[in-house]
């Protein structure tokens, strides 16, 4: 039988974590804040909105809303992100995706400062990322690395297979994996002989966003799987890119869908909101 890698029991570690650092913070004077910015008022956008400035509450961070009608300008945006650049009181910005098709979501997200650039999407931070340097990390993919390590995962030295070449998902996942030693590699659409590249991993994670596209025939026996997709099924049930019960006998361990690493998005959110005040 499989281990269930419980993403919910982790985040919440991680948020008590989180909220012990910033009782210290404000025992001493500091106050951590953060801007969240929505265009528009896409449904899916609000709930996520809604959670973060809720984890926020949790831990004591201070989030500061601005919600903005869907008709707002590119270049109203930018010139609401760079007040927020300015603005001593503000730690970290966030800027809800995907904005209105009239937005260039490029340029706004190149316009937040990398220093309050809490979502990790700046190319700066991909690119210190990608040689080691400090900076933010893309939540999801270091929320991946929280949940293999707080596992007792062992990362070094084991072949990991990204299924996924995303921005914000497969490659700061790859970078991640990287850093933590593994021996990676990248599919994508064009890969030829998915299924064989798939079955040489000893983790698996996958990010396709496609529902239970990976099935057993995918997944060496006894491999690690991580399933980074969120889909509504035919029953309107939540499940992942992984076909879950078709291989949750099959491997060693698996993150569910709800439950997995959903909820590390938000917790490794915080915890670079906590960075960005120190
Ligand atoms: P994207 O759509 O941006 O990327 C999907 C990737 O999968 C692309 O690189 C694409 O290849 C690849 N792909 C598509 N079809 C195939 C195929 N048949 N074989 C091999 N590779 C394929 O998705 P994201 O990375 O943004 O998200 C992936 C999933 O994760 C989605 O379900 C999304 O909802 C979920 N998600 C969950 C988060 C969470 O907090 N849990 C956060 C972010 C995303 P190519 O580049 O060639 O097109």
């Amino acid at each position: 039988m499989a281990y269930i890698i419980d993403g919910k029991k982790i985040s919440n570690e991680i948020k008590d974590e989180l909220k012990e650092k910033v009782i210290a913070f404000k025992e001493n004077g500091k106050e951590i804040t953060l801007a969240v910015v929505q265009v528009g008022n896409d449904p899916a956008s609000s709930v996520y909105v809604g959670n973060k400035k809720k984890a926020c509450e949790y831990i004591g961070i201070n989030s500061l809303s601005f919600e903005l009608p869907k008709e707002t300008t590119e270049v109203e945006l930018i010139n609401l992100v760079k007040e927020l650049n300015q603005r001593n009181d503000v730690n970290g910005i966030l800027v809800q995706l995907p904005l209105p098709k009239h937005i260039n979501e490029d340029i706004i997200i190149q316009t937040i400062s990398p220093e309050k650039d809490v979502d990790g999407f700046h190319p700066m931070s991909v690119g210190a990322l990608s040689i080691g340097h400090k900076g933010f990390v893309s939540c999801t993919p270091s929320g991946v690395i929280e949940l293999l390590k707080r596992s007792n995962i062992q990362i070094e030295g084991k072949e990991c297979v990204i299924v996924g070449r995303s921005n914000i998902v497969g490659k700061p996942m790859a970078f991640l994996l990287l850093r933590e030693n593994g021996t990676v590699t990248i599919c994508h659409s064009k890969t030829t002989n998915l299924k064989e590249v798939t079955k040489r991993a000893d983790i698996l994670v996958v990010a396709i966003g496609k529902p239970k596209f990976i099935t057993k025939e995918y997944i060496k026996e006894g491999a690690i799987v991580i399933d980074v997709g969120i889909h509504r099924d035919e029953n309107n049930k939540l499940c992942g890119d992984v076909d879950y019960n078709d291989v949750v006998d099959h491997v060693s361990a698996i993150t569910p869908v709800p439950g997995g690493v959903g909820p590390m998005t938000i917790a490794m959110l915080m915890n670079n909101c906590v960075v960005s005040a120190t």
